[in-house]
């Protein structure tokens, strides 16, 4: 048994205030601080299997805010409330029709049960399915700083192509997180320090010599909107995702597209890529290539290249590499016959 305090703030203020009375340590967020939770469907795993040990849960579904729990639709873009949950959103009609590629990117992210309890901000947060971390008896630098790699040597199927280091080269899992960060959605917090608004390409951090440390928010920090801003084009737009089964499995490689076509040439794409990356992963260089072209198979081919061209294989993932490019040469050219 590991004793934890249970508390359930009133308001965001009441909830940063306990957070930053008890995360005293910034360099291990995970294994004894107070912490954040909302749907608990990636925590509550983390604590029995005793990869989480916090010493306060902070439950966020009381919180008296109600844009909290809300989407809001406006000329500007969208706004979703961190506490939306999944399914919520997924169903939503008007992310359904301005956003495609968010609503696939909820719809094919778990089963329908975890949509319901999971809310958008968790979702975004979630942490990595690496084996070796789930699994306490094995070195990881990302649960235990400094105590080494288990996957490194070990069966890394699963494990990252682009972004990662020599410390870590496990997979970011989401992938709401790639709709997000292709669309250039901005994501607003609450901290002790005040409020501030965060890039979404700025929120998850490569590992580094430190994959202990996920994201550039604070231990005390809560994420309480998400912000994606109007893009009329991105009615055209999908996320495909490739995965070892058809239904509550993590991607072996996905895409998420958008595209601004006059006739068939490109405006401008925008280009996501997961199941490949330790965060989710903007591949602006394939989005450049394409730029002015007209876009066909040689040219998705092209793109498709320069996205992994910086791909470092491991023993059992170099598939993911043809892989990766297969699923976005199809979701570029699935995007461009859209009727829109
Ligand atoms: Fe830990 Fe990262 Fe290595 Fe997995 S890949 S065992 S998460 S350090």
């Amino acid at each position: 048994m590991r004793p934890f305090v249970y508390e359930q703030p009133a308001d965001i203020s009441a909830a940063v205030a306990i957070a930053s009375r008890f995360t005293t340590n910034d360099d291990q967020p995970t294994r004894a601080n107070a912490q954040f939770i909302a749907g608990g469907t990636n925590l509550a795993d983390y604590m029995k299997l005793g990869v989480a040990e916090p010493n306060r849960l902070l439950d966020l579904n009381g919180l008296k805010e109600s844009g909290l729990r809300q989407i809001r639709v406006t000329d500007d873009g969208i706004r979703f409330g961190a506490l939306v949950r999944m399914g919520e959103a997924a169903d939503h009609r008007e992310v359904k029709e301005r956003y495609p590629v968010i609503a696939d990117s909820l719809r094919l992210a778990a089963s329908g049960q975890i949509r319901n309890m999971a809310s958008l901000a968790g979702n975004i947060l979630q942490r990595t399915r690496c084996e070796y971390f789930r699994e306490t008896s094995w070195q990881c630098n990302k649960r235990v700083p400094g105590s080494g790699c288990a996957a490194m040597e070990g069966f890394n199927r699963q494990h990252a192509v682009l972004g990662a280091s020599d410390a870590c080269i496990a997979t970011y899992h989401g992938d709401f997180a790639q709709a997000l960060i292709a669309l250039d959605a901005v994501v607003h917090a609450e901290g002790s320090r005040g409020e501030r608004k965060i890039p979404f390409a700025k929120l998850h951090r490569q590992p580094g010599d430190t994959p202990h440390i996920e994201s550039d928010l604070a231990a005390d920090e809560i994420i309480t909107a998400i912000e994606v801003p109007a893009i009329p084009w991105a009615r055209r737009s999908l996320y495909l995702k490739i995965r070892d089964r058809e239904s509550y499995a993590f991607a072996l490689a996905s895409a998420a597209v958008a595209l601004d076509l006059d006739g068939e040439t490109v405006r401008e794409a925008r280009i996501a890529l997961g199941g490949v990356a330790t965060v989710p992963w903007r591949a602006s260089a394939a989005e450049q290539s394409l730029q002015g072209k007209k876009l066909n198979e040689t040219s998705a081919e092209a793109a498709a290249d320069a996205a992994f061209a910086q791909a470092q294989p491991r023993q059992h993932n170099a598939f993911k590499i043809e892989l990766g490019k297969r699923t976005l040469v199809r979701a570029l050219l699935e995007t461009r016959d859209m009727e829109v």
